[in-house]
């Protein structure tokens, strides 16, 4: 199944940011996400934009290694 990321649809930058809720687990002991809203703001554009998603091949880099 192929990755995608999350761009800006005017700058195709990836810092972009999504208005969501979280909700605290007891649990785990740590906010989870609960909703996401359509909103989205971008930094590099530094105001609310639309999200693309862009296939991306290669995984490495963000922060997931085991
Ligand atoms: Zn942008």
């Amino acid at each position: 199944m192929p990755k995608v990321r999350k761009v800006c649809s005017y700058c195709k930058s990836t810092e972009v940011l999504k208005d969501a809720f979280a909700e605290w687990s007891v649990e785990e002991q740590t906010w989870v996400l609960h909703a996401c809203y359509d909103e989205s703001y971008c930094n590099t554009c530094e105001g609310s934009c639309s999200l693309e998603d862009e296939e991306c091949e290669d995984s490495s880099g963000s922060g997931d290694a085991p």
